[in-house]
């Protein structure tokens, strides 16, 4: 039995209210704050390079010995990622990305789903992880433990060499029987994208395979939520990464490091839901700013 409820994914919502669903004793969100005001006395600072980033944060960040960096589709962004949004085959232009990431629409038809994932995971594999991926991988050299708790399915960050990564979404790459949850293999991904595929039968219950992603409607996976929020618990500093922070409950995670006092350091080319919550945020993206970031850390750490 789980030691309670897992939260599941819902769609975009821009209420903190949502909050209180981790039910936590120590969890009492604040009230929403609008950019740059103030909390604590503090304001979010919003750095237009690394030079000027707090003086106290860049020494939060050399001495930390617990990393953990939260990230979301803007860390795959320049490694070309955004598929359905910008979607170059025109098979999926007009597809609501949600009709495709949710348990009914699977139940009704897993054909058309079935045909996206694969195409999806071939693009992924295709992809390199970017300049962001990499940098993340060496700061986990510099300091005692990193976690990389990520709501992508592309595996780009253990492909450039990160060790530790809570897939709160799931994976591209981890197929399972729908029913009875056998892993399945999938040998070889299709390189032309089609409408529509039969999922292959799973060789213990001839139940069809599925994505081993989560979709709206289901829990995240009981082992990574609670890693990732153990982190933003234990962790001497978060830094948020490419997430707008609207899709739940993974964006009420970086409020319990928050509520703990935690710096945040968040880097994204634009102001998000999260914004409030940062110590620092700054404008820029994954593979132009974490390289830059991790440089400075080995910097300081001398
Ligand atoms: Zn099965």
């Amino acid at each position: 039995m789980p030691r309670h409820r897992l939260p599941q994914l819902t769609t975009t919502c821009r209420s903190p209210d949502l909050a209180p669903t981790l039910a936590r004793p120590w969890f009492s969100p604040r009230p929403h704050l609008g950019e740059n005001q103030a909390y604590n006395g503090i304001m979010t600072a919003r750095p237009t390079t690394i030079a000027d980033f707090p003086p106290a944060i860049i020494e939060n960040l050399s001495e930390a010995r617990r990393v953990h960096v939260f990230t979301g589709a803007g860390m795959s962004a320049e490694s070309g990622l955004e598929t359905y949004r910008n979607d170059k085959t025109g098979l999926w232009e007009n597809v609501d990305p949600q009709a495709m990431a949710s348990i009914d629409a699977w139940a009704r038809d897993p054909e058309p789903m079935w045909a996206w994932y694969l195409w999806r995971a071939h693009v992924a594999e295709e992809a390199q992880p970017n300049a962001g991926h990499i940098a993340l991988a060496e700061w986990e050299q510099l300091c005692d433990s990193m976690l990389v708790t990520t709501q992508n399915i592309d595996n780009l960050h253990e492909r450039a060499g990160s060790q530790h990564i809570a897939h709160l979404h799931g994976s591209l790459f981890a197929w399972r029987c729908s029913i009875c949850g056998r892993p399945y293999r999938i040998m070889e991904l299709p390189t032309q994208p089609a409408a529509r595929l039969t999922p292959p039968e799973c060789p213990l219950c001839h139940n069809p395979v599925r994505p081993g992603v989560v979709w709206f409607g289901e829990s995240l996976p009981q082992r990574e939520w609670e890693l990732a929020e153990q982190w933003m618990m234990i962790a001497d500093v978060v830094v948020v990464v490419g997430t707008s922070g609207v899709v739940y409950p993974a964006a009420a995670l970086p409020r319990i490091a928050y509520e703990c006092g935690t710096p945040i350091i968040e880097i994204s080319p634009a102001a998000t839901d999260l914004t409030p919550l940062a110590t620092v945020s700054w404008a820029t993206t994954a593979a132009r700013g974490l390289p830059e970031l991790v440089a400075k850390v080995q910097e300081s750490r001398g």
